[in-house]
């Protein structure tokens, strides 16, 4: 990959497939993208394309469908070559221009179908200054960077500019914060100082560390001032991009991001839902899961920003009052359960449509849903079972993640874990809790608003026939 007109925010690809069988080589740009559930057809921004073979003869390129190039008459090489037009940088799409490339891969790299299981070397051709901040495991020669298969490379952000790092260790593993940015080095000394304290904390609800594929734990962050606003999770990164400086609230919100992304490297990268694995990059992953995923990893977001002392107690409980408020008012969480609001994703998560919708009638985001109810859950582990919600994600952690290697489990427990870590629940009964007169532990405050949920634990069976 290299960079030779970023200024019209460009970059120059070329892919190399070798030890091709004869017959077409089918090559495709993704049309989703690992934790955004929407389709973006990446496709759109790839132009200029050409494929040649071994000695460089051209080859003969056809369009099957709008993602992809059939390439014929090979002699089992394929230099496939094209532009690359990015221009916003966040967790989903590519951004490049003179400063900096912020490079999500699906959004990127071209790959061939039936190859998914090959590894990958990855070579950049860096503008001078240039230096790469990645999950990718770097080879010994300079730029060149290694993915075991398409899955890892696909999952594997990468930000190419003058990076400014700070790393340091965590039970034995790198954590490493690469950042671009316009502050000063005091500056971001002092917000890696709190992104250690937000490691701990969450490293501290689950006992440990995950084992990170390559001893290494990256936050891929961007604070230029072109950037948007995203956070995006992956197996052993994140993708932190927003146009806020690191000072001030803005280093307070900045740190929310670091703080639910981080948690996200347990819940979803390895609590992984079933109906995640294996990413299809041809079609949109529907998942029922993703209140547990998004709205579970929204409560410790804010929960860990408090333990850290990032968040004041006042600050804190504005938060939860947001989600309370939410489920209270909003007359789609009374229509539809945290699973069909998960199913929605494809449509609501960054998706593009021109024509109106009725989601502010019969919508509530599986973040906000999923949220109440580990506010809820929490809230009743506390008052009536003597443990709390990092009791329970513990036991979740130790059944179903830490083994957890590119593989799902094979069905789902949670209403087994449920009833094992309480003793008491029924696993199969759907029960109702109310936030009403329940005090959160340890503190004056008493959410008098009455509100009635599904417990976390029993989301998976399906939802009342009428409205509740
Ligand atoms: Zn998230």
């Amino acid at each position: 990959m290299a960079f030779p007109n970023a200024v019209h925010h460009e970059a120059q690809v070329t892919v190399v497939f070798s030890d091709l069988k004869p017959g077409p080589l089918q090559v495709r740009m993704a049309r989703s993208s690992p934790g955004r559930y929407a389709l973006h057809e990446f496709a759109k921004n790839v132009y200029a394309v050409k494929a040649t073979d071994s000695k460089g003869k051209t080859l003969t390129i056809s369009r099957p469908d709008p993602s992809g190039w059939d390439v014929t008459g090979h002699d089992g090489t394929v230099r496939f070559s094209y532009t690359l037009f990015g221009d916003r940088t966040d967790g989903t799409y590519a951004g490049i221009d003179e400063r900096h490339a912020h490079l999500n891969i699906p959004a990127t790299l071209a790959y061939g179908r039936g190859l998914e299981d090959r590894s990958a070397q990855v070579r950049f051709e860096l503008p001078t200054g240039w230096q790469v901040a990645t999950q990718l495991r770097p080879e010994t020669t300079a730029n060149t960077y290694f993915a075991p298969h398409l899955q890892y490379l696909m999952d594997s952000p990468t930000s190419l500019g003058v990076q400014q790092v700070r790393t340091w260790q965590e039970q034995g593993k790198t954590i490493e914060l690469a950042v671009l940015h316009e502050g000063t080095a005091a500056e971001l000394d002092t917000y890696a100082d709190q992104t250690k304290k937000i490691v701990r904390e969450a490293s501290a609800v689950f006992g440990e560390l995950p084992a990170f594929d390559f001893g290494r734990y990256t936050f891929i962050a961007n604070y230029l001032p072109q950037t948007s606003g995203d956070g995006m999770e992956h197996r052993n990164s994140t993708s932190l991009t927003s146009a806020r400086p690191l000072r001030g609230q803005g280093a307070i919100d900045n740190l929310g991001t670091v703080s639910h992304e981080f948690f996200h490297a347990w819940n979803v990268e390895r609590i992984r839902p079933k109906s995640l694995e294996p990413f299809d990059f041809d079609r949109a992953n529907q998942s029922e899961a993703l209140w547990f995923a998004e709205g579970f990893t929204m409560y410790y977001g804010d929960l860990l920003l408090r333990r850290a002392n990032i968040l004041t107690e006042d600050q804190y409980m504005k938060e939860l009052t947001t989600i309370v408020n939410s489920m209270v008012n909003s007359p789609g969480a009374r229509l539809y359960s945290p699973v069909q609001m998960s199913q929605q994703a494809p449509f609501v998560d960054a998706a593009a449509a021109i024509d109106p919708n009725n989601r502010v009638n019969t919508y509530l985001s599986y973040y906000t849903i999923g949220g109440a109810n580990a506010l809820a859950l929490d809230l009743m582990l506390r008052q009536k079972h003597q443990t709390d919600l990092d009791a329970y994600m513990r036991a979740v952690w130790q059944q179903h993640g830490q083994g957890q290697q590119n593989f799902a489990p094979n069905a789902p427990t949670r209403s087994r874990i449920c009833s094992e870590f309480s003793g008491k629940w029924p696993a199969t009964q759907p029960s109702r809790v109310s936030f009403s007169a329940l005090i959160l532990p340890g503190t004056n405050y008493l959410i008098t608003k009455s509100c009635w949920l599904l417990p976390a634990c029993w989301c998976a069976v399906p939802a009342p026939a009428s409205p509740a």
